[in-house]
């Protein structure tokens, strides 16, 4: 593995690479790799020859007052787990070596990007769509692969790559979680360990969404919610967002709307314990077990 910090860098390489007729999978991250990271990693390796991870804690998608400075940073141990997975190049670049001074462009995802997250963290998926495209230019890549713990964010780079004709398949990869469901994240760090257990609540709420869905699949969007809100409702955490939504549009549903009339519902949730913000979503699917 070689680790790159200059983005023209990492474009002279792949352009040796491709030379030789090499695709490239690229997985972007910021850091303070788990093994949802590394999942990601196996998938890039299983589907091109050349594998590009970045590392970058990218201040545009962080609004004021979030955690852009404690963000964890780990540059050292992630490359360690890098080389033994043997990825081709890790990019990390400094922030001033990404963006130049008078950098100014902007990249914005329309309808995709209202709700949810979108609402809350405002200028967030401009952030995150615009490093995207940055991060795609540089690498060339023509696989990239996006974590569905992400779902908004997989969504939004979807369509951009479709919307601007960018010549990379976006490859979604299942959520990685910890044994009693959590997704993993790099924000669980911040968690005490009376809030990890707290969080645990988390992947009984969305669970309790599905049962309660297959065990009356005539149920409207209320009643799922309803069961989610109760599994997670309790000192400690707070909701910012509990909705059910279309894959398709992720515009929340009315609660009166039948589950049945909705193509691909899934419940997405945001909730805060202690000062650390949480995500998790799931299918709402009436053929699939869920563990
Ligand atoms: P991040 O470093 O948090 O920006 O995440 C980088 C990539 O890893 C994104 O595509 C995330 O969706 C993905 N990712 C983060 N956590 C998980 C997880 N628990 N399972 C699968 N993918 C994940």
């Amino acid at each position: 593995m070689i680790a790159l910090h200059s983005p023209q860098i990492v474009q002279e390489t792949v352009l040796r690479w491709k030379k030789d007729g090499k695709k490239v999978a690229f997985v972007p991250t910021m850091g303070a790799l788990h093994a949802g990271h590394l999942a990601l990693v196996e998938a890039a390796k299983s589907l091109a020859p050349k594998v590009i991870v970045s590392i970058f804690v990218n201040p545009l998608q962080f609004a004021q007052g979030e955690d852009l400075s404690k963000y964890p940073r780990t540059l050292e141990a992630d490359s360690d787990l890098l080389e033994k997975l043997d990825v081709d190049v890790l990019f990390a670049p400094s922030e001033k070596e990404f963006y130049a001074e008078d950098f100014v462009t902007q990249v914005r995802v329309g309808k995709l990007t209202e709700h949810l997250c979108g609402k809350f963290r405002p200028g967030h998926f401009e952030g995150v769509a615009t490093v995207c495209l940055k991060l795609f230019q540089i690498t060339q890549a023509d696989f990239a692969i996006f974590g569905e713990k992400d779902f908004q964010q997989l969504r939004v780079i979807s369509q951009m790559t479709s919307d601007l004709n960018l010549p990379l398949s976006v490859v979604p990869y299942p959520t990685v979680r910890e044994a009693d469901g959590l997704a993993r994240s790099s924000r669980n760090v911040y968690l005490s360990a009376e809030e990890r257990a707290l969080a645990a609540r988390i992947p009984q709420a969305t669970k309790a969404a599905n049962d309660a869905y297959r065990a009356h699949p005539s149920a409207n969007v209320g009643s799922v919610l309803a069961a989610a809100a109760a599994a997670l409702e309790t000192p400690g955490i707070r909701i910012e967002y509990l909705e059910v939504a279309s894959e398709k549009d992720l515009v929340p549903c009315d609660k009166a709307l039948a589950m049945r009339d909705i193509f691909l519902p899934r419940l997405f949730l945001a909730a805060r314990i202690g000062h650390t913000r949480l995500i998790d979503n799931t299918a709402l699917d009436l053929r699939i077990e869920i563990a």
